[in-house]
């Protein structure tokens, strides 16, 4: 893999963890590709292998957008989430004290980021969590499918999420990270499930993303009065909306 893939791979999903990119946030191939002084061909080819990640779409005659999940696909996505995330901790040996300790430090930036009311930094923090936790004990593979699906909920978060529910999911770690400090890994897993079911019960999966979302990222760059220093020319702007993420 060519470094140029690699960045504009791992730059489309960091922006998508980090709630900086939204759910139908179109995706311009010439922006892109001059953006990361590349060709168009490798832009293509980046977003195809997100698309296979089931981080973008792409529509024949409108290009390329971050993808918009429906209910359905939400279920799926943290159905999936409890099975590999449960799994991984059942199946561990046992976390070693240097992964704790790291944990502990992650929790306590998550911690702060709640009382900074930080958005994006916050909904960043929680998601890593799961992906922190995933590379100290799992494998890279496993790490790669939960860092793919916490990515898909991410984006779920952000289209049906009514209300902030950050400090429940801070919470919600603070315990499972306990009960994996007393080497109580199956405890932790039965956290982790109530823990997945939490922040999928405080979804509004009834509700109907806004149709309009892809014509209003369309016309933002005429409303935007300056794009943000962490916005590429030609990205949308970053989220308007409360996300306490995952
Ligand atoms: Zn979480």
């Amino acid at each position: 893999m060519e470094k140029q893939d690699f960045d504009i791979e791992t730059f489309i999903m960091d922006a998508v963890l980090a709630g900086r990119l939204h759910p139908g946030a179109r995706l311009g191939e010439a922006p892109l590709a001059k953006l990361f002084g590349t060709s168009r061909t490798k832009v293509r080819e980046a977003l195809v292998k997100l698309q296979t990640r089931g981080i973008v779409t792409v529509s024949p005659r409108r290009g390329w957008f971050v993808a918009q999940p429906s209910a359905e696909e939400a279920r799926d996505a943290f159905h999936a989430r409890k099975i590999v995330e449960t799994g991984l901790l059942l199946s561990a040996p046992g976390v070693p004290e240097t992964a704790l300790a790291a944990l502990r430090t992650h929790l306590a930036a998550e911690q702060r980021s709640l009382e900074s009311d930080e958005i994006g930094t916050r909904t960043c923090l929680l998601g890593d969590f799961h992906i922190i936790l995933a590379n100290l004990i799992g494998n890279g593979l496993v790490s790669d499918i939960i860092r793919d699906l916490t990515a898909r909920t991410t984006l779920i978060s952000m289209l049906y999420q009514p209300k902030d529910k950050a400090e429940q999911s801070s919470h919600d770690h603070e315990e499972i990270l306990a009960a994996l400090e007393d080497g109580d890994l199956t405890a932790a897993a039965a956290l982790m499930s109530a823990h997945i079911d939490h922040v999928e019960n405080g979804l509004n999966l009834s509700a109907t993303p806004d149709p309009m979302s892809g014509l209003r990222e369309a016309f933002s760059t005429f409303t935007a009065s300056a794009p943000r220093p962490d916005s590429p020319p030609g990205i949308p702007s970053p989220l308007d909306k409360e996300t306490s993420g995952p």
